[in-house]
Order: C-alpha cells, then sequence, then structure tokens
C-alpha cells in the first residue's frame, strides 16, 4: 500500500505529495522539523515535540499557521491513515514557497507535512555490543550563530560529523563546541555515568534537548540516581564507567568504545541496561492513542466479553 502523506491539510498518496522546487525549505533548509515515534498504538511525548518544533519555528519567526492542538491530530491522522500503531513520524514545517531570494517575506505561507513509516535501527548486536564511537574534528556549530536548540532543516554540520564517522567505519560522532567541551552525537544525546552518578552535558555547551534525554534523565531520577548537566570533556568520556546515547529513532543504546579505547568491561552496563528497559516500558504505558476506539473496545470487551464481536446484541 502507498504510504499516506500529510501535506498542507490533506492526506494524500505519497505519489502526489508533490513539494515545489521553490520552497525555501529546499532553498536554503528555512524551516524545522521533529522525528517522533508511536510505540504500541501510542505516540510517545508528542507534546513535548510539538512544543520544541512551535518554539523552534518561533525562534526562526516562522509562523506555522495552526494551533499545536491540530498539528496533533495531524500527527494522529497521519498515523491512522497508514493504519501504523508502531513506527517513526517525521513532521516537517517549512518557510514555505517563494521565488530565489532568501528573505522569508517572499514566502506566502508554510508548507505542513508529515510522513508515517518504519524506523531503520541500528542492528541488534548494536545493542547487546555497544556502539563504536569517535569524537569528530567538525565542531558543533556556535549557539551564538545558530542555537542547535532549533530542530532546523539544515543539519549540514551533523552531515559533515557523519561522513567523519562513515571514513572511520564507527557507528556513532561526539561533536565538541568550540571550547571543546562535548555536546551531543549526530543525531543523538550523550550520557555517561561516573561513581554511580548519571551525566549529560547542559543545554548551554551547545546541543538539542532530546525528548529521549528528557525521558531517561526522569527515569534516573525516579529511580534515586543523581542526575546532573556538568561540562564535559574528553577525559570524562575516556574515564566514564558507563557511555550510552539517546534519540527517538535510537531510543538507549550503549557505547562500546570512543576513539578506539573501550569504556567498561561489561557492555552495556548495568545503569544502561536499567534505563533502557525503564525507557522500553515507558514508551509503552505513557502517550496519544491513536486508534481510541480499540482501546474502548477491548475495555467494553474485557468487561462483556463478545460484545466486540457483536455476539452480544439481541
Ligand atoms: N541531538 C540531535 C542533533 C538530534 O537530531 C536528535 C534527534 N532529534 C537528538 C539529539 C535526540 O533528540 P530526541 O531524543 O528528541 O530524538
Amino acid at each position: 500500500m502507498a504510504r499516506q502523506i500529510y501535506l498542507d491539510g490533506t492526506i494524500v498518496p505519497e505519489h502526489e505529495a508533490h513539494i515545489s522546487v521553490f520552497d525555501h525549505g529546499l532553498l536554503y533548509g528555512d524551516g524545522v522539523f521533529e522525528g517522533i515515534r508511536a510505540y504500541g498504538g501510542r505516540v510517545f511525548r508528542l507534546r513535548e515535540h510539538l512544543v520544541r518544533l512551535y518554539a523552534g519555528a518561533k525562534s526562526i519567526m516562522l509562523d506555522i499557521g495552526m494551533p499545536m492542538e491540530q498539528m496533533a491530530r495531524a500527527v494522529v491522522d497521519t498515523l491512522r491513515a497508514n493504519d501504523r500503531r508502531d513506527g517513526y513520524v517525521r513532521l516537517v514545517v517549512t518557510r514555505g514557497v517563494g521565488d530565489l531570494g532568501l528573505d522569508p517575506r517572499k514566502c506566502k505561507g508554510p508548507t505542513v507535512f508529515i510522513i508515517a513509516d518504519d524506523i531503520a535501527l541500528y542492528p541488534r548486536e548494536v545493542y547487546e555490543e555497544g556502539m563504536s564511537v569517535i569524537t569528530v574534528t567538525t565542531c558543533r556549530v556556535n549557539a551564538a550563530a545558530l542555537d542547535p536548540a532549533i530542530k532546523s532543516l539544515n543539519y549540514l554540520n551533523n552531515i559533515l560529523a557523519r561522513t567523519e564517522v562513515n571514513r572511520a567505519g564507527a557507528h556513532e560522532g561526539i561533536l565538541l563546541n568550540s571550547q571543546g567541551f562535548v555536546t551531543e552525537a549526530t543525531g543523538d544525546n550523550v550520557f555517561i555515568v561516573k561513581n554511580g552518578r548519571l551525566l549529560t552535558p547542559p543545554e548551554h555547551s551547545g546541543l538539542l534537548v532530546g525528548v529521549t534525554r528528557n525521558a531517561v534523565m526522569e527515569l534516573a531520577r525516579r529511580a534515586g540516581i543523581e542526575v546532573v548537566e556538568p561540562a564535559v570533556t574528553k577525559h570524562m568520556l575516556y574515564t566514564a564507567d558507563e557511555c550510552f546515547l539517546t534519540g527517538t529513532a535510537a531510543e538507549v543504546v550503549a557505547v562500546r568504545d570512543i576513539d578506539g579505547r573501550r569504556i567498561s568491561e561489561e557492555i552495556p552496563g548495568p545503569m544502561t541496561r536499567m534505563l533502557r528497559a525503564a525507557f522500553h516500558e515507558l514508551t509503552m504505558v505513557e502517550g496519544e492513542l491513536i486508534f481510541p476506539e480499540e482501546a474502548e473496545g477491548a475495555a467494553v470487551a474485557a468487561v462483556c466479553p463478545g460484545a466486540r464481536a457483536g455476539v452480544g446484541a439481541a
């Protein structure tokens, strides 16, 4: 079945979902986006993703042109149109169609599209054995130039880092800021464990505040673990007891080695394993239902067996 795409208020088959070559999202990377997951019929932390999207849009003075509630509905409708209970949602808002000048005033209004598809996670052995990670020479873009907190359509900084990772034959790369402090991986946040505490670089080091990062910090605190956000150096990475990455696509994934230095004997380490399991549990119970009528049906069926199939009807 062709994928069904939400495009500017309507859901169309993918072969009808066309974007103009004059769209400033394409011409200049002018826009914002989100990557969202659905697990077992629920959208994980949809509101948090939308708050980040709308904040990014506000920061670049892009009027999305629809309230957040309507956007939430559009995400759920796209999943429903694709009969999807699990998968990845890519939500994109561009500045819209203009002319060849970069002035955003040339654009009449935003383009909004939403794709629901499968997600290519790392192979299972990566989760079991951990990732091979390098620190890349590409610096994370300076927040004074373009704040990494904005999930903008311009990912060249991350892509340049990614090409270094590919050339090194590693799984992921960690970017430092211009002062040499750890920021984040190309598409994930970074955590380390040291002496029972959980550490992750602060927002002001120049990073995207991940929805998964927030969830993992919450879960750790709930489990009584102290969570801190200090400036993180390469030395702290190399001497960590455990290291893992978090992201909507990757979830929680252990790091085996950084710049060829093995982090510890046991990979994934105990805290990584605990947090990964807790995160999985959370995704199953939290979030907006994509097919609420099924849940209602299930509740009725539980109370009155046969009601769902119409057996109980007179
Ligand atoms: N950093 C960057 C640069 C990212 O692109 C992502 C993925 N959105 C993340 C971190 C992780 O954020 P999240 O947990 O919200 O997916």
